[in-house]
């Protein structure tokens, strides 16, 4: 039986992992945190994943919040321009629904089934000296890395060619409530993507937490400007005061969205997290000093900045990749160049389009995306089209990347 250690145990390591586990494979999973801490802790993401990544955990049986998770309808997209007034309204549906089932939630039930399931699970915190000794010693045939945007990525070389940033590019700020009255004009559970330009921008999400069905006001800050109101340095923001000030600036910047929070209230003690950090393409390899090497898996390879949603979207399909890679190879050695062929063929398929969209939506909106969106406000073809780009980024590739693209494609919409 082939053994496999995987070093993380989030979206994609535990996905994987229960993949591997279905198939026969002995997995072995480190843990920097048990159930209880993931469960009682502080949240994670926002993590609204669409339905081409929520086929690939249902693959697995791991889709249990299918029932109590809110169905996400689709997208509203509004452009507060000048701040404080509504200019852009587009209403975007989903061909079919997404979800945001709290990571607290579901990693922590994840691992106790991956444990029940029959891995063994270590809960220990990996350094790179670990990762040395894990890896020289041959007591596994592969050792993946999948411990997210924490400091064993860094084992893993940053790639400057495939990443355009050196900074982080948004203040993150989150906080979960109960409350939040719906959309007037649709009040089905969707995604609202509220740009103000120049400076930033507010997702509110409907999601699962511990307490039941619930939303995220999420407010992306491009730093330095007004929006961007928590500490740089990430240090605790209280969380009554975080809440405070996301309806303070709710209030002078998106109006419509603060007519619906007079009755919101965080949905636990610890409903909220701000950050920030600097999207990054990393080589899928690390040598280590011993001789020995890991693969690289989602986040700890392509972080993206959250703007377009696509992280654990990213991570759910890496872990399917790489899941069908692994058994593809069947009782072959994972040696360097499967290693690097299978990261290659991830980028290409599915990492490359998120990664060169997310880091486009980061910029001022340019003009041929400003046609579209403006085309889609009365066109639902077009809005759907759009709305189907977060379900699958690369179909966004042809039409939505450049100016030659999108003119085409609006020319076609108008004969
Ligand atoms: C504010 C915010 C909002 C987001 N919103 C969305 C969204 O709406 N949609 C979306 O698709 N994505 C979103 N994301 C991104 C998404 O959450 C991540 O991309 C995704 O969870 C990455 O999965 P992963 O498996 O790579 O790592 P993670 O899910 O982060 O898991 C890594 C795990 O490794 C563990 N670990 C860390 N270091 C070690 C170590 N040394 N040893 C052992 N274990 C370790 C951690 O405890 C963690 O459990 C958001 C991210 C942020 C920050």
């Amino acid at each position: 039986m082939r053994r496999i250690l995987i070093v993380g145990a989030g979206q994609s390591g535990l996905q994987l992992a229960h993949g591997l586990l279905a198939e026969g494979y002995e997995v072995t999973i480190m843990s920097a945190r048990t159930p209880d801490e993931i469960r009682n802790g502080w949240p994670t993401s926002t993590q609204a994943m669409f339905a081409p990544a929520l086929d690939t955990e249902r693959r697995y049986e791991l889709n249990l919040w299918d029932d109590q998770a809110p169905p996400i309808a689709g997208l509203r997209v509004n452009l507060s321009a000048p701040p404080g007034t509504r200019a852009l309204d587009v209403i975007a549906e989903l061909e079919r629904p997404a979800q945001s089932t709290d990571q607290r939630l579901k990693l922590a039930a994840w691992l106790e089934l991956a444990e029940h399931r029959g891995a063994t699970v270590v809960h220990n915190t990996a350094s790179a000296a670990d990762l040395d000794t894990l890896t020289t010693h041959g007591h596994y045939d592969l050792t993946i890395v999948a411990a997210g945007r924490s400091d064993l990525a860094a084992a893993f070389d940053r790639d400057p060619a495939r990443s355009p940033h050196t900074t982080p590019q948004r203040g993150l700020a989150i906080a979960y409530v109960h409350g939040l009255a719906p959309d007037p004009d649709w009040p089905a559970p969707h995604v609202g993507f509220h740009a103000v330009p120049g400076l930033g921008e507010l997702f509110v999400i409907p999601a699962l937490t511990h307490a039941g069905a619930c939303d995220i006001l999420f407010w992306e800050a491009v730093p330095g400007e007004d929006l961007d109101r928590w500490p740089a340095n990430g240090s605790r923001v209280p969380p009554t005061e975080h809440l405070q000030t996301t309806l303070d600036l709710a209030k002078q910047y998106v109006p419509w969205v603060y007519e619906r929070c007079r009755n919101v209230e965080l949905t636990d003690a610890k409903a909220t997290l701000h950050g920030r950090f600097t999207p990054t393409v990393r080589t899928p390899i690390a040598h280590l000093p011993g001789g020995g090497v890991a693969l690289g898996m989602a986040d700890v390879v392509v972080t993206n900045d959250p703007i377009t949603g696509q992280g654990a979207n990213t991570a759910a399909k890496c872990a399917d990749h790489y899941l069908r890679a692994i058994l593809a190879h069947a009782d072959r050695p994972f040696d360097t160049t499967w290693m690097r062929d299978t990261f290659e063929a991830f980028w290409t398929t599915t990492a490359h389009a998120v990664t060169a969209w997310t880091n486009a939506m980061l910029q001022p909106l340019p003009e041929h995306v400003q046609q579209i969106l403006a085309t889609a406000a009365t066109n639902q073809a077009v809005a759907q089209r759009f709305a189907a780009g977060f379900a699958d980024p690369s179909t966004l590739t042809d039409w939505f990347m450049t100016p030659t693209g999108a003119a085409d494609y609006l020319a076609s919409i108008r004969t």
